[in-house]
């Protein structure tokens, strides 16, 4: 029998509704309550444990670290297939590519949640627990690095993100697609990753900041963010990664300051390039110092520069670790 292990953080998936508000309260389900209330696929050994009650809002650095260091001891255990983490699904693609650029493991670590409560009409949080434990039992999964299972459909870490703020079909990753599939008690994995990238920390993340830009902005956010200790920003410019002229040399005191910076853009899809000549474009930026962050959403881009400045890289190597 595939022993899995599944760790419960919060979320709606663990979610009870307050009868006298009507209001779900996220993470008010212990792991054992939810599993108790879910029909688990019968072959696999289910070990339950509650590492956080919360709604994901509520994630932050010291539970991120808390929790890697937790699946790391799960997985010194080598009869351990694999694990499933549960999660409130705001902020649960930045939490996957955390553990994904972390663990460094072959076994799947699958984190899943649901966009239902596990008590509203057509919910989704039985379903998407059960195929993550499917999936976290099946040797397919094996070398896919940290992965989504949601709507059964399996995502890569890297690539996935909350697209609908509703809907049971909340995630995707645009531009990538998913990995596999699980139709009924059957994992289809059909990509794995070329590349993966784990890196080594200790448990302190340091602070990085994103700035989105928009029209007509100015240097203010990119002060504030340096004032208050950023030992990094996230720009995210327009297109290619255009930001406006205004905001030029804000963020060229930022790198003088020693504030690592790198640039993603707003579109969905697409990377950061340099194609046009004008101050506030991709070549001037990179002429300041600025590391260009190709096709990264800016959430993963500040997770993984929050990971790099962790583990001591300088800037010339992370520049290259974006490229
Ligand atoms: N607000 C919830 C959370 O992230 C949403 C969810 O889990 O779907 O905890």
């Amino acid at each position: 029998m595939k022993k899995v292990v599944l760790l419960t953080t919060g979320g709606t998936i663990a979610s009870k509704r307050d009868e006298k508000t009507g209001l779900l309260v996220a993470g008010a389900l212990t792991g054992e309550e939810l599993a108790a209330m879910c029909e688990l696929s019968t072959g696999i050994d289910v070990q339950v444990e509650s590492v956080f009650q919360v709604p994901s809002n509520r994630m932050d650095v010291e539970k991120l670290i808390a929790l890697k260091n937790k699946i790391e001891a799960v997985l010194n255990d080598e009869a351990v297939a694999g694990v499933v983490v549960t999660h409130g699904t705001d902020t649960l693609e930045e939490t996957a590519y955390f553990l994904d650029l972390t663990l460094d493991d072959a076994r799947p670590v699958i984190v899943t949640g649901s966009m239902r409560g596990p008590e509203d009409m057509g919910t989704d949080a039985f379903v998407n627990l059960r195929n993550s434990l499917i999936a976290a039992a099946s040797e397919a999964m094996k070398h896919t690095g940290v992965t989504v299972v949601f709507n059964e459909k399996i995502f890569s870490a890297r690539y996935v993100k909350k697209v609908h703020a509703s809907n049971v079909d909340g995630f995707a990753a645009p531009g990538y697609g998913y990995i596999g599939i699980i139709d009924g008690d059957e994992v289809i994995v059909n990509q794995k990753p070329l590349h993966r990238e784990t890196y080594q920390i200790g448990d302190h993340l340091p602070v990085v900041d994103i700035i989105t830009f928009y029209l007509g902005a100015d240097g203010k956010f990119v002060k504030a963010s340096v004032a208050s200790g950023a030992r990094g920003i996230i720009l995210e410019g327009f297109g290619r990664g255009h930001v406006p002229p205004k905001a030029v040399r804000a963020i060229e005191d930022a790198v003088k300051r020693g504030v690592v910076a790198v640039l993603t853009t707003r579109a969905e899809q697409g990377q950061v390039k340099e194609a046009y000549q004008f101050p506030g474009g991709v070549s001037d930026l990179k002429r300041r110092g600025v590391i260009l962050g190709k096709d990264y959403d800016s959430k993963k881009a500040r997770i993984k520069l929050a990971v790099l400045l962790a583990a001591g890289w300088d800037v010339s190597d992370i520049a290259k670790a974006f490229e």
